[in-house]
């Protein structure tokens, strides 16, 4: 082992050569690291499309104009990159074959059609992810787009500003189909989203998801869910002529002037395949944790590979431009004879959709029952900040934790303010190993505008380390409906004026302030299940209620949570 990671061994030799396979943000990041290390090799970047280094993340923005000017996107060009890190950016030029024992790539210009062969001592594959494509009848019909390049989204602009207007159906409830949905509403067109599950956005749990249900279905966008594409047919006489129509497994027919196509992504892994490159169960390349794969001599950072999550330790895809960049430095470190180790992906997410942010870190309760890792769950619905000064905002937080240890596992939240930065901390603590007793203990920043004195953190450390020591018993929102009414009492210790808004079928009406004065009427042969609108006053109410002698239990996340999931 060397003693500083930061200095290569004495008997290390460079690469005289390196080659990079896809220039975006894995290549890219693996180029300019590569430059800041060794100013004598010759760096070849090779890039299919027309563009490198440019915003993939910032494509559906350019859609909606939120960013106007499509040279936004383009972060460096090739004359760029030749300038600062001096670069051999070779753009619309595909990488067709590796011959490992010759070391040497075969490249093929695909403006020229011109074919060469390139010997490299070091290549790394940042190939990505392709939009995955079924074999759906009609899937590439005219107006039909993907989102992944910038020659897409001017295609799609290209199209929207000469139809005005019209009717979108976007296929997929993923991040990009989200996105896509909101810029083209925000451009006024008249938005149908199609998902197969029975949610969007997977990797919240659907009470969190549905949230983001509720505010496609404010802000005008047509919602189904459960409905897989059968087939994208031409229209009939009798329905609009030129468009698509999206017809769905329940037999609904939705017209659409074009349709966004965004099902997911899966690893662009065939050169690795070809080469003979060891590949995992689910597609991606697998690397060690120096970004090398089965060859010392080829390394693969970014969507194309498979890594640890970090939370479950099994191997997985998590298509996301933070660890396509930091592991576009491992890779170069390590090629270069640093000690450097990628650690896992964590698949932190923040995705705004209208007026929500949606973030999540770490496992959901879908995975952790997968993988077979026991959970306990609180919901709580704290303000972005102190409630006294104007503009708070409920936050909807979900934390997964270990019982007994109280190691966290994952958390998520939505929200009109400060989610991202919670997630963030949450992320931070995950990273970190930490338990939900950390996050109870965390000193964040706190004046009015910004948080409470106990953050958002801190009370979910909190009402985590109630549920650990035993001091508040929980149900969750889904146990609601099978409950036993001969064995439980639902007690609503909400006000009037919440209660006159709406109540869980069943539920009695003591509010909090009136118990001590009204226990008489409460029973003591059932199990009494608490709720208020937030879970703070029904937890208040399951303390005072269990000292007197009964059997309660608090529901988590409360109303909110249940009727957010419900409606
Ligand atoms: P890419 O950035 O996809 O680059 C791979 C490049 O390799 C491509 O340009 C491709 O043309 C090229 N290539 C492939 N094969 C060859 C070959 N044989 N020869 C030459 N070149 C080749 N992530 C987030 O974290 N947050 C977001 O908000 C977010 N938003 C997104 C929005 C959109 C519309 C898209 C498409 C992605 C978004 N992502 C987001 C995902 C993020 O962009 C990717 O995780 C990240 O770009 C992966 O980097 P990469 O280098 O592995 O692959």
């Amino acid at each position: 082992m060397n003693a500083n990671p930061n200095t290569p061994p004495a008997s290390f030799i460079p690469p005289r050569r390196l080659l990079i396979v896809g220039g975006v943000a894995g290549g890219a990041s693996t180029a300019a690291r590569a430059r800041r290390l060794s100013e004598d090799c010759e760096i070849i970047l090779f890039e299919r499309g027309p563009h490198v280094s440019f915003a993939n993340c910032g494509l559906p923005y350019h859609v909606g104009g939120e960013i106007a000017d499509k040279d936004d996107l383009l972060v460096q060009t090739p004359l760029s990159l030749k300038a600062r890190f001096n670069l051999d950016v070779r753009v619309n030029t595909e990488v067709t074959g590796i011959d490992r024992a010759a070391r040497t790539v075969r490249v093929r210009n695909r403006v020229t059609g011109e074919g060469a062969v390139v010997s490299y001592d070091t290549l790394v594959l940042a190939t990505g992810a392709a939009p995955v494509r079924p074999p759906i009848p009609g899937i590439d019909r005219a107006n039909h787009f993907l989102v992944r390049n910038v020659p897409d989204v001017e295609q799609i602009t290209a199209w929207a500003e000469t139809s005005g207007t019209g009717r979108v159906v976007v296929v997929g409830g993923g991040y990009i189909g989200l996105e896509m949905a909101e810029q083209l509403r925000h451009r006024g067109f008249a938005v149908t989203l199609v998902e197969a599950l029975p949610q969007v956005m997977a990797p919240l749990d659907p009470e969190m998801a549905a949230w983001l249900h509720a505010e496609l279905r404010d802000q005008g966008v047509a919602l189904h869910l459960n409905d897989a594409v059968s087939s994208f047919d031409a229209s009939t006489d009798a329905e609009p002529a030129g468009a698509s129509i999206v017809v769905l497994k329940s037999g609904l027919r939705l017209p659409a002037d074009a349709v966004i196509v965004g099902l997911g992504v899966k690893p662009e892994a065939r050169l690795a395949l070809e080469a003979g490159l060891e590949l995992g169960q689910l597609g991606g390349i697998r690397v060690n944790d120096r970004m090398q794969t089965s060859d010392p001599h080829i390394y693969a950072v970014g969507d194309v590979v498979e890594v640890r999550d970090g939370v479950t330790g099994q191997w997985a895809l998590i298509p996301l431009a933070g660890p396509a960049n930091r592991q576009g430095r491992i890779a170069a470190d390590g090629i270069f004879g640093r000690e450097a180790h990628y650690g896992g992906t964590w698949g932190t997410a923040v995705l705004r959709l209208f007026r929500l942010t949606a973030a999540c870190t770490g496992a959901n309760a879908r995975t952790l029952k997968r993988v077979g890792i026991p959970f306990e769950v609180v919901h709580l619905h704290p303000g972005s900040h102190a409630g006294y000064y104007p503009g708070a905002e409920p936050i909807a937080m979900k934390v997964l934790f270990a019982p007994g240890t109280g190691k966290l596992l994952g958390a998520q939240a939505v929200g009109r303010d400060g989610v991202e930065k919670r997630m963030d901390v949450m992320a931070t603590a995950l990273k970190a190993g930490m338990t939900v007793h950390d996050l109870a203990e965390m000193e964040l920043c706190y004046a009015p505008p910004f948080g409470s004195a106990k953050d958002p953190v801190n009370l979910a450390g909190m009402t985590a380390q109630n549920v650990l020591s035993g001091e508040v018993k929980q149900l969750q929102w889904d146990e609601v409906a099978g409950l036993d009414p001969a064995r439980t009492f639902l007690l609503d210790v909400r006000s009037r004026e919440e209660r006159g808004a709406g109540f869980i079928p069943g539920s009695v009406h003591v509010p909090v302030n009136e118990l001590r004065a009204r226990l008489g009427e409460l029973p003591r042969d059932r199990e009494i299940i608490a709720y208020c609108h937030s879970g703070l006053r029904s937890y208040i109410a399951a303390r005072l209620l269990g000292q007197h002698g009964f059997e309660v239990r608090n529901l988590s996340g409360a109303w909110r949570t249940w009727r957010a999931a419900t409606v």
